[in-house]
């Protein structure tokens, strides 16, 4: 039995200064889809030669983790944790702050002299209580270390943490994420495993697809019902879809800009450690 759709969401435009942005959850009728709690969609645009590239400069971050997709042009990563990348189009980063850390994410400086495409997908994925201050952890994977499983005729599922039959992504995440995306030709058709107990994280980046009895286009956000153990998707025409899967957390979430804790206590905590130095130096940044 495949799982129908219970809501569909829009994707509203927030720009970020020169920055596209549109954001589907949180929105007006969605605080969150347990446990994903954030997501961010960067562009598509074209930034012109000598631009400043993106505005991300060292900020803390502390209680759950963030993914970022590089569908187009690069993105440097620079954190107190000493770990330094340049993750080009096709390519993930997968960072849990746990604890807390400082990070830039930032433009290289090729881009901002030569300018070019930007596309660019962020998820925040909560952390359990138990897992909130877990030790930060960075790792940066290039196009060539995410598998592109070829499911079906014109159907390939780049696995970047979790498994799929008898592969299994390059991420090894805390809580047993699953997560993919799906590179869809216009009329290729797959089904995919996404179990009862687990929420669905499901955005259309771009094309038109069909699943769970609905028409789900760009910038749109889908929710499933826990009516069966997998996801129905045929692509109406080509599409780019973000699908992945976890367990519901089920806790109280308390956020303040880049810190998300379960109380409020934990909030002034994480602001008082962040001022205090405890999250590291800020990271050394390559201009
Ligand atoms: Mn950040």
């Amino acid at each position: 039995m495949s799982r129908t759709v219970r809501t569909i969401h829009d994707a509203f435009r927030d720009d970020i200064g020169d920055l596209v942005t549109r954001r589907p959850v949180p929105g007006p009728r969605i605080a969150q889809v347990d446990p994903f709690l954030f997501l961010n969609h960067h562009g598509p645009q074209t930034y012109p030669p000598n631009n400043r590239g993106l505005p991300f400069g060292p900020h803390p971050h502390r209680g759950f983790e963030t993914v970022t997709f590089i569908l187009d042009g690069e993105l440097g990563h620079y954190d107190s944790g000493g770990h330094e990348s340049v993750i080009r189009a096709g390519g993930v980063q997968w960072m849990t702050a746990g604890s807390g850390l400082i990070h830039a994410e930032l433009s290289p400086p090729g881009f901002k002299r030569d300018g070019g495409p930007m596309e660019i997908l962020q998820l925040w994925v909560n952390l359990p209580s138990r897992l909130k201050m877990a030790a930060p952890a960075y790792t940066g994977l290039q196009r060539e270390d995410i598998p592109a499983l070829a499911l079906s005729e014109g159907a390939t599922l780049n696995l970047i943490a979790g498994g799929l039959g008898d592969q299994r992504g390059p991420v090894e995440t805390l809580s047993g994420h699953f997560m993919a995306t799906l590179e869809l030709k216009a009329g290729a058709a797959v089904e995919l495993p996404a179990p009862a107990a687990r929420t669905v994280f499901f955005y259309v980046v771009r094309g038109r697809v069909h699943t769970g009895g609905h028409e789900i286009r760009q910038w749109k956000l889908a929710e499933f019902n826990a009516d069966g153990d997998n996801i129905a998707i045929e692509a109406l025409e080509d599409a780019y879809v973000l699908f992945g899967h976890g367990e519901p957390i089920n806790e109280p979430v308390v956020a303040h800009g880049p810190f998300v804790m379960n109380t409020r206590e934990e909030i002034i905590a994480a602001i008082q450690d962040y001022q205090a130095g405890k999250f590291g130096p800020p990271p050394r940044v390559s201009a």
